[in-house]
């Protein structure tokens, strides 16, 4: 778990609000594993929640955590996507992005790349040519982010995110690492600029830990288990690897990480989202998000 480490007893304490109110536990998901691409295993984080959770997301894969032998990397070939954003987060291992835009690069370990489609792209990703060689330990996640429809036509961007730049932050009680890709906790901002107000986080939690995170009350709050076991609300709910939490109504979230952990992942591990709905008529078809379904056709 290379991703982005600190020592977490000099980085600035994360508090709530006396008086903040926790959210509860809407409900709790398992993730189905699923293939992607050319045939590389993904969990799907999202599967059987409805799309009004999720607003402003989309579509959310963990994509690994697999050790390849040589030879056996895998990506995506040349495809197109429009009306929405890709981000691509990578915890392990290495992938490669180029786009018809002039975007494009190398990530590794705690890097994002965040691709605005807009009104269309074509991209490829793909592990190098090295790591197809030598195989080895792949892991992240790619996350589809809405555009309003006042933002589905605007042009393609593109945002190379370099793991020294995520804002590093701590529990308060000194006991989990806050990694703030995008968006903004407790007045501390991530390098990811965003169409619509989002935050995104990559939480571990040590054995005990416990976070509470300050949280707008106008946002929807996701929390997935990476890896380790934890619990989830002040009502302490159980949660594990591939699932995911839906919180209800509140200003803070509260997780903490079970004191006993296994060997093979010794930390609670949680990808942690959440943003302000952007409340339209949702038309997803394969790798286009529109309004309408006569925009998606049109897009094909
Ligand atoms: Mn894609």
């Amino acid at each position: 778990m290379p991703a982005v480490t600190a020592d977490t007893l000099t980085l600035p304490r994360v508090f709530v609000a006396p008086g903040a109110q926790p959210r509860s536990v809407k409900m709790i998901t398992n993730a189905p594993q699923a293939y992607e691409g050319e045939g590389f295993p993904v969990r799907r984080a999202f599967a059987g929640v409805d799309i009004a959770q999720l607003d402003p997301f989309i579509h959310l894969d963990q994509m690994g955590e697999v050790e390849y032998a040589p030879g056996e990397p895998k990506g995506t070939p040349w495809h197109p996507h429009r009306g929405f954003e890709t981000v691509t987060y990578i915890i392990d291992g290495i992938f490669d992005h180029f786009d018809n835009n002039g975007g494009g690069g190398t990530i590794t370990d705690g890097d994002t790349q965040w691709m605005t489609a807009g009104a269309g792209i074509l991209h490829i990703e793909t592990p190098p040519e090295s790591l197809v060689m030598s195989g080895g330990l792949f892991h992240g996640f790619q996350l589809w982010v809405n555009l309003p429809a006042a933002k589905k036509w605007s042009p393609p961007a593109y945002q190379d995110l370099r793991a020294s730049e995520v804002a590093l932050l701590a529990s308060e009680d000194g006991g989990a690492l806050i990694r703030v890709i995008a968006g903004e906790l407790a007045g501390h901002k991530g390098p990811g600029s965003t169409q619509t107000p989002i935050t995104l986080i990559h939480a571990t939690l040590q054995p005990g830990a416990e976070i509470r995170l300050p949280w707008r009350k106008d946002y929807n709050a996701l929390v997935y288990t990476i890896s380790g076991h934890g619990f989830v609300g002040d009502e302490s709910r159980p949660v594990e690897m591939g699932q995911l939490t839906v919180f209800g109504d509140g200003d803070s979230i509260v997780v903490r990480a079970a004191n006993n952990q296994e060997t093979r992942s010794p930390n609670l591990e949680l990808f942690i989202l959440g943003g302000q709905p952007i409340k339209e008529p949702v038309a997803w078809m394969g790798p286009f998000v529109m309004n309408t379904k006569r925009e998606v056709l049109q897009a094909f």
